[in-house]
């Protein structure tokens, strides 16, 4: 059983402290969400889980399974298990989807998979998520619509099989079909894998299709309220501001 801790992490960004003092524990098979105002640090925790080199840790921990997860290469932290899927993917030109997808398949297996194998597992892959067969061959982000992005996220997801997913932003710019498509995607995924799933968010819509077992809510870069699903109905409800005014008012 898989266990992602963060324990009072800070993270500042160009001397500037974003997050003061994170602390969230997500077990395998449970999916918390992390919900908040605009600004208030969400994809920075996500960043910095990931090892973005721009997100500097000033304190706390995160472990995974007790592995220092900080000490961790970017690779490292794939290999041990950790998923990010970040809210604006890079393109790479002249990398087609296939070709990013064997190497990240590769880099976390630790060995590449034989090519009809893996051809086969990416076309069952794509037909879950109802992808057209001609997005294998795509550059990899290149032009792609906010829909494809989040089904090539899930994807990686299928392919990658990691202990514990982190999924920033993963219904922004998709319509109904697509968020439906991504949160089949999602249920299936963690039903069958077991997975312990963060998905950070500031619309309340996905969690109606991905229901969440833990809802925590984030302002001024710090966990100021928790609860079960029922908290992310009464978000939609009220809103943020009294988390951002309480937020300031203590800081
Ligand atoms: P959220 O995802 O909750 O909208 P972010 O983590 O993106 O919040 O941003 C939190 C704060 O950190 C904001 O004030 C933002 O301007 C700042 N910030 C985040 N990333 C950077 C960056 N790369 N450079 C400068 N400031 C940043
Ligand atoms: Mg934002
Ligand atoms: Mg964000």
């Amino acid at each position: 059983m898989s266990v992602l801790e963060i324990r009072d992490l800070r993270v500042a960004v160009d001397d500037k402290q974003i997050l003061n003092g994170v602390d969230l524990t997500v077990r395998a098979g449970e999916t918390h969400a992390i919900m908040g105002p605009n600004g208030s640090g969400k994809s920075t925790l996500a960043y910095a889980i990931a090892g973005h080199p721009k997100y500097t840790v000033t304190g706390g921990e995160v472990l995974l399974d007790g592995e220092n997860v900080l000490e961790m290469s970017v690779d490292e932290r794939a290999r041990a298990g950790l998923f990010l899927a970040m809210q604006y993917p890079v393109e790479v030109p002249g990398v087609s989807v296939s070709n990013f997808l064997r190497s990240a398949v590769t880099a976390v297996r630790g060995e590449a998979p034989k090519l009809r194998d893996f051809s086969k597992e990416l076309r069952a892959g794509m037909d879950a998520l109802a992808i057209d067969p001609s997005f294998a061959q795509r550059n990899l982000n290149e032009g792609f619509s906010g829909g494809e992005k989040k089904r090539h996220e899930i994807l990686q997801l299928e392919l990658l099989k990691p202990k514990i997913a982190v999924l920033d932003e993963t219904d922004s710019g998709l319509d109904v079909d697509a968020l439906r498509v991504v949160s089949e995607g999602i249920n299936r995924f963690r039903a069958r894998e077991g997975t312990g799933v963060l998905l950070i968010t500031h619309y309340t819509r996905i969690l109606r299709y991905v229901r969440p077992d833990y809802v925590h809510v984030f302002a001024g870069g710090r966990v100021v309220e928790e609860g079960g699903p029922e908290l992310a109905e009464r978000l939609e409800a009220e809103g943020y501001e009294r988390y951002v005014q309480a937020a300031k008012a203590s800081a």
